[in-house]
């Protein structure tokens, strides 16, 4: 399952950030950011979004989430 980062809160709605949320701020350099957020960014659904990260970046969430 998502593991809660303490502390750590998307800047866009507020949201309590998950250890692929981290993941996903640090590749991408920005403020911290969760993945729906990022979805809305690069218009991509969530299995758009992760197929992409997985094709052209290497990164996939842990299983489960
Ligand atoms: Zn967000």
């Amino acid at each position: 399952m998502s593991k809660k980062v303490k502390g750590r809160y998307c800047y866009k709605c507020g949201v309590q950030m998950n250890t692929w949320d981290v993941r996903l701020t640090n590749i991408f350099k920005v403020y911290d950011t969760c993945e729906s957020c990022f979805c809305k960014i690069y218009d991509m659904d969530q299995d758009t979004f992760r197929n992409y990260m997985d094709k052209y970046l290497d990164e996939r969430p842990c299983q489960g989430l």
